[in-house]
């Protein structure tokens, strides 16, 4: 098997990098963290503005496969924020999968200028792992839909064009079956966004619905076909959409710390040092086969779920290693004199527990790797 790169990818690869480094500034860095808003407009156009987006997006066959993987692999070794272009660019694949073609229309040109984002809206407060007993519900009136409840966690809400929502459409069929998926604009009449701020930097939002009025045209898939448009969402989202390599950031801080604090000269942080790099390169093979199963027109559900469950644990532990390792220091934060890696390492052990629960938790993955792909049984019902 060739692991090389073809010489077309290694060129977009390359040209990523040289846009990441003109783009990803200090100041950049500095508002995303003062912000919590892990975007950056400039550098999602400028990608955009080379078609270098449009080549990454599920399904489109605008690019080589792997090139979807070497967009957001880029994007997290730079330590760039990608998760509201990652999602844009996930939903757009979603769009390509099961839209419309006037959904198609509207979305993927946005999407691929670089211009437009896309939120989440499944969970809610009382709804998370268990989705499907979710309560946001729409209700027919006439050839409108009128949607009403509220969904937590929706990252990226106060910065994106369009919702993906899932409500209850048919409570009396059973829970699965009775959810329909809506693209919406999130300036809808009726449409609220409040701010939730987290222990990991990242800003995210809780949304309210209030007497929210669209038209068929907002249904994204099947009436009552919500949860397998979701699956697909989730499919792309667990083992593609960045999220899956935040330890080589986390490795190039902590080494250069090792080096310059001379504790590299201690075989104990020099063996941390050495599995980390062993479980990056675990995670970006399989990152690599889920991004090239998606981007080729597969779903990657189980390679998804590894992919998610090994690499967001092994971030956490490594994370927790260093901070460890660094003692007080590890406790010290950006700007505070003396921090370890500049604060690098709080950083990421106060970053690295949230990925282990975003896209569905780990314990969750267990689950749905041991039942649904082990053929273990059940463990509820
Ligand atoms: C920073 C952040 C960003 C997020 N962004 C989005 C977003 O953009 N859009 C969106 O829709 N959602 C988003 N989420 C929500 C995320 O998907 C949920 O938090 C996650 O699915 C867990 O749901 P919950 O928080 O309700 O926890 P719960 O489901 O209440 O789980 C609590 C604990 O119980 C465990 N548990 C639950 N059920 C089982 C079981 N059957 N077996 C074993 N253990 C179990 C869980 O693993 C967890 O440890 C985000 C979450 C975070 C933290």
């Amino acid at each position: 098997m060739d692991f090389e790169l073809a010489p077309e990818v290694v060129r977009y690869r390359e040209r990523v990098r040289e846009i990441i480094a003109a783009h990803h500034t200090p100041e950049a860095v500095q508002h995303q963290h003062a912000s919590g808003t892990f975007n950056n407009p400039a550098l999602n156009r400028a990608l955009a503005a080379e078609g270098l987006v449009e080549r990454a997006v599920p399904g489109l066959g605008a690019g080589d496969p792997i090139e979807l993987w070497v967009l957001f692999n880029e994007m997290e070794k730079a330590g760039a924020p990608l998760d509201a272009l990652a999602m844009a660019v996930m939903i757009a694949g979603v769009v390509q999968h099961v839209g419309t073609a006037e959904q198609k229309a509207a979305v993927i040109p946005a999407v691929t200028a670089g211009d437009a984002l896309i939120c989440l809206g499944y969970s809610e407060a009382d709804a998370g792992s268990d989705l499907s007993s979710l309560t946001t519900r729409a209700t027919r009136d006439g050839d409108q839909w009128v949607i009403n409840g509220a969904k937590m966690w929706t990252t990226m809400a106060h910065e994106a064009r369009w919702v993906i929502l899932l409500a209850r459409t048919d409570a009396s069929l059973p829970r699965h079956r009775g959810l329909t998926m809506f693209l919406l604009p999130m300036d809808t009449p009726g449409v609220r966004v409040d701010p939730v701020h987290t222990m990991a930097t990242e800003r995210t939002n809780a949304t309210f619905y209030d007497d929210v009025r669209v038209g068929d045209h907002c249904v994204l898939g099947e009436v009552n076909g919500g949860w397998q448009v979701m699956s697909v969402a989730l499919s792309f989202e667990r083992g593609v959409m960045g999220g899956s390599n935040p330890g080589v950031s986390l490795l190039r801080h902590s080494a250069q710390w090792a080096h310059d604090s001379r504790r590299i000269n201690e075989p104990a942080v020099r063996e941390k040092l050495a599995r980390v790099a062993i479980d990056n390169h675990v995670a970006a093979l399989l990152t690599q086969r889920s991004a090239w199963i998606a981007a080729s027109g597969g779903m990657p559900g189980l390679e998804g779920s590894m992919t998610k469950l090994f690499a967001s644990e092994a971030y956490q532990q490594a994370s927790r290693w260093f901070q460890e390792m660094a003692g007080a220091e590890g406790l010290l934060q950006f700007q505070q004199p003396g921090a370890a890696a500049d604060g690098w390492i709080e950083y990421d052990a106060r970053h690295s527990p949230v990925t282990t629960i975003y896209g569905g938790t780990s314990e969750i993955i267990r689950n749905n790797i041991a039942e649904r792909h082990l053929g273990l049984p059940r463990m509820r019902r």
